[in-house]
């Protein structure tokens, strides 16, 4: 379809165009090579030559060798950076870590050292800090670090990605360094979703989630899986990159939401609002804030017998043998996350005026506000940037103006703004709908 014009040049491995790479090296006539193609061959020639001496691969060289492992009172410090509240989480998951990067420590000095791994599971609700903690964790140490979502995961063969392709996104944050790889931390978001029972799963997916269960369980307890370096495209055998999961960590996520009725079942305690039949999660006669308040009450409790009973297949539990449950924030958290973390928005929307010459401030009251709104509405705490968009557009757009002020946000000018979007929202339906 080029046409007279000028064809684009492509990579002949990889086909991507001269656009979509740093360089592209050309060979004779019409054939070319990229910058990424050229790192996946030298990590495959690597390997090989690896393999060929029949030398171990130093999983731990940089890590551990060096010594860089904080110790858990430190890990949970500067975890305390960035996540507020959830002490629990950041103690068991400082432990965990820790003994997880000590134990390919031993490993290393004694090969014939057999330590099984402890990959972890973060069972609490949306916006409770999964995710960030997990991406805290592999900034801490610096390893690389990969999220994958597990509703998008199949088992080989079906429509959907297969569970090697995390590896690959592994791959790709270690500059495809297989060693660097082979010790970061993968986070597996969703992963209740791919429960037994569970059928509110993505819409393109046509397996099981008890498949996709079984095809996890492999990289989850050490394997050596056969990486697509070009994501999923067919390839001769040789040129997958061979990527070991024994040393790699991983963290899963989910929010495993009616769990608290199989806690409160095996407890032999009835769960508040729910009807007679404690077990349609369905159907509940309760609302929202009670059942938080339960889910919290419960949640400590946990046992892997209540992932078993919501679907997850057995063997697969046992994998997960670290299990921290996380409860919702509360609003003196939330007021926490607003201001106390490094990144916290009130900093960071501070700085941002304070370079246009401004002074921007919030009273207590309106931060209040911002807490009570991240609490009734659905999506939490994520919400909270996307309200401090809102109330601050018009102070933005005029900042030229306002050179020198002093501007100080109020409860009453947070809870307008908030309104009046919605209203706009609601406008803009009604002329929608007329
Ligand atoms: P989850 O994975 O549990 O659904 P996330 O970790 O993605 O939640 O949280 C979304 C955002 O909310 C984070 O990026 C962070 O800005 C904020 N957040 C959530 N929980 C906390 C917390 N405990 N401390 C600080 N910030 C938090």
């Amino acid at each position: 379809m080029a046409g007279k014009g000028k064809t684009v040049e492509r990579c002949t491995f990889c086909e991507k165009s001269r656009h979509h790479v740093q360089s592209l090296i050309s060979g004779p006539p019409g054939v070319y090579i990229c910058n990424e193609c050229i790192d996946i061959c030298n990590t495959i020639l690597k390997e090989e030559d690896r393999k060929q001496k029949g030398s171990e691969p130093t999983f731990v060289k940089d890590l551990v060798l060096k010594d860089k492992v904080p110790t858990p009172q430190q890990m949970y410090d500067r975890l305390s950076d960035y996540v507020i509240g959830q002490e629990r989480a950041k103690k068991v998951l400082s432990v965990a870590v820790y003994g997880h990067y000590r134990r390919l420590h031993a490993r290393f000095h004694n090969p014939d050292l057999e330590l099984e791994k402890s990959n972890i599971l973060l069972v609490g609700p949306t916006g409770s800090g999964k995710t960030l903690l997990a991406r805290t964790l592999a900034r801490i140490l610096d390893v690389p670090f990969a999220i994958a979502d597990a509703t998008t995961l199949t088992e080989a063969g079906y429509v959907g990605e297969d569970v090697e392709n995390i590896l690959l996104r592994l791959l790709q944050n270690a500059n495809f360094d297989v060693e660097k790889a082979q010790q970061g931390i993968v986070y597996i978001d969703e992963i209740d979703k791919i429960g037994r029972t569970t059928s509110n799963v993505s819409i393109t997916r046509d397996v099981s989630g008890e498949g996709v269960q079984q095809a996890l369980l492999k990289i989850l307890e050490g394997t050596v899986a056969n990486v697509p370096p070009q994501g999923g495209r067919k390839h001769p055998e040789q040129s997958y990159i061979q990527v070991n999961t024994e040393h790699i960590l991983f963290l899963c996520g989910g929010t495993f939401s009616g769990i608290e009725q199989f806690i409160a079942r095996r407890l032999g305690q009835k769960v508040i609002g729910f009807g007679k039949d404690q077990t349609d999660a369905k159907v509940p006669d309760f609302d929202l804030e009670t059942a938080e308040r339960e889910r919290d009450r419960l949640i400590p409790f946990l046992d892997q017998k209540d992932l078993i009973d919501f679907g997850m297949i057995p063997e697969f539990v046992g994998r997960l043998p670290v299990m921290v449950p996380m409860r919702s924030l509360t609003h003196e958290e939330i007021l926490g996350v607003l201001t106390k973390p490094r990144n916290a928005l009130v900093k960071q929307y501070k700085a941002m005026f304070e370079m246009d010459g401004c002074q921007l401030e919030f009273t207590d009251d309106a931060l209040g506000a911002f807490a009570e709104q991240a609490m009734i509405r659905e999506t939490g705490v994520r919400a909270l940037r996307s309200m401090f968009e809102q109330v601050l557009l018009d102070l933005r757009f005029d900042i030229g103006n306002r050179k020198g002020e002093r501007i100080v946000v109020t409860r009453d000018f947070v809870n307008k703004r908030l309104l009046s979007q919605r209203g706009d929202e609601a406008d803009e339906q009604k002329r929608e709908t007329a």
